[in-house]
């Protein structure tokens, strides 16, 4: 696949490493390591902003259009304007898959390295949010007009040459069925059935399942309400992605904005019913979160431990319990059910005082920052050796200013003075750039506060104490007589 290279330059910058020599710097690298890169992507740096950097930009779209898979550039500082919006961007990358190099420093993945990151992605979701915000400006614009804005188009409907919604009269019979069969009382599964016998199928082409008739009966464009930005994808802590519905704020409704299938009041009728129907189904089954899927190893074979959930004993009371894969589906295992709260406590034992306590907390801190120092101690020692200078610069001025006071003038002390002037100029501009560049390390406090969220675990709720323990332990290695907690740091 392709490699592209990002460069940046400020025009104003009397300090600049010249546009040719951050390139010569890139190519030089890339044929030693043997890329060979099929686009540069430049920008002149006047300000910044982000609205400044119009390649960049242009560079993240193209990797987000899966054009590229790795990305070179000279610094990590051209690459980004702070360390919020690297995170922020970087994140953008990996997501698209593309590799980010850099050619004057090595990205590495020490524990420091992986703990600073996270620290740095949360912070970035606050970032990201913002930037989202200005995203949404174009979007809403197009959505004003009730047009659709991208994917497949709901069962139903089909997008017009102007790009709004049109009725696909074949469907919309299909759709309505399914909303009056749901208010006479029909349940999924019969519907579906009715569906498949007159031979309906999806949008996809696809049977349908019960997944796919819940999201009819909730999606209220089919009462005529164009709607937008209704979900937004977030990642998952295993990696994947799931849609979750945005704050009612961000959604945009426009009644009647497109054409209705059905009557709002048969809409209103389902949303009851559903409603209803829901609680029913709750005070039955509650969904059971089980804290270390993808992380419990069977210790007999290797295989992934599931949870599992049945009734049994003469009081039908209810196990949970998690069982290797390869006893559950092939039986080729013969290694005994754990039960549920007796291995998770275990393992919430071990992080709430092997992992964090204060006193652990206090040193994955200080690692962390100290890995963050050490990168930038090179800018504290350049920021001491220029005010030396400028300080020398300053004497000779002072020096010059004192003898016109004392009444000598000569052309040539004119000449100095501007030459003086000019260094002046440039030191202390390149102190306040070396000195932007070191204020942006993450404090002590930002880390050792981000690395508390795991302290007394066992108070926090289900979902909290599975994102902690899947994001720091790697995996559990259970056997009946022994166990093993492997993390995904190391101390
Ligand atoms: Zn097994």
């Amino acid at each position: 696949m392709a490699t592209v290279a990002y460069a940046r330059y400020s025009s104003d910058n009397q300090r600049q490493e010249s546009i040719e020599a951050q390139i010569r710097a890139i190519q030089e690298y890339c044929s030693r390591h043997g890329f060979s890169i099929s686009k540069i992507y430049i920008d002149e740096a006047k300000s910044a902003t982000t609205d400044d950097r119009p390649q960049f930009l242009q560079m993240i779209k193209d990797a987000e259009h899966g054009m590229f898979d790795t990305l070179i550039v000279h610094k990590l500082d051209r690459f980004a304007r702070n360390r919020y919006d690297s995170a922020f961007y970087k994140r953008k990358l990996k997501l698209s898959g593309v590799k980010l190099i850099s050619v004057t420093e090595q990205l590495d993945d020490s524990p420091e390295s992986i703990i600073l990151e996270s620290v740095l992605e949360g912070m970035a979701e606050y970032y990201s949010k913002n930037l989202a915000r200005e995203v949404m400006k174009g979007m809403r614009e197009t959505a004003m007009q009730c047009k659709h804005t991208g994917g497949i188009p709901p069962l139903g409907y089909d997008v017009a040459e102007d790009k709004t919604y049109k009725l696909n009269e074949k469907e919309a019979i299909a759709v309505k069925k399914i909303f009056e069969d749901y208010i006479s009382g029909k349940s999924y599964q019969q519907i579906i059935n009715e569906l498949h016998e007159l031979g309906y199928r999806t949008k996809t082409d696809k049977l349908f399942k019960k997944n796919a008739i819940h999201s009819i009966l909730k999606n209220e464009k089919y009462a005529g309400t164009y709607i937008f930005n209704k979900t937004k994808r977030v990642k998952n802590i295993n990696g994947g992605q799931r849609n979750i519905i945005k704050d009612d704020e961000d959604i945009i409704r426009i009644e009647n904005g497109m054409p209705a299938i059905i009557t709002k009041e048969q809409f209103e009728k389902v949303q009851e019913k559903l409603k209803i129907n829901y609680k029913y189904s709750q005070t039955f089954k509650t969904k059971e979160v089980y804290l270390l899927t993808g992380i419990l190893v069977c210790g007999n074979c290797g295989s992934p431990m599931h949870g599992r959930k049945r009734k049994g004993g003469r009081n039908k009371s209810v196990y949970k319990t998690y069982i290797c894969t390869q006893r559950k589906n092939e039986k080729k295992c013969d290694a005994k059910e754990v039960n549920k709260s007796y291995i998770e406590n275990k393992v919430i034992e071990y992080l709430e005082t092997e992992v964090f306590t204060d006193e652990k907390i206090e040193t994955i801190a200080r690692k962390a920052y100290e890995y963050q120092t050490k990168h930038t101690g090179e800018s504290e020692r350049i920021i001491k050796s220029l005010e030396k200078e400028l300080g020398v610069i300053q004497k000779q001025i002072d020096n010059i200013i004192s003898a016109i006071a004392a009444g000598m003038f000569h052309q040539s002390m004119k000449e100095k003075m501007d030459e003086l002037e000019n260094k002046k100029a440039g030191l202390e501009f390149a102190i306040e750039e070396e000195k932007r560049k070191s204020s942006l390390i993450i404090d002590m406090e930002t880390i050792r506060q981000h690395l508390s969220i795991g302290k007394e675990l066992r108070l926090k709720s289900l979902e909290e104490q599975k994102e902690i323990i899947q994001s720091y332990v790697e995996s559990v290695i259970y056997d009946e007589d022994f166990m093993d907690i492997s993390l995904k740091i190391n101390f």
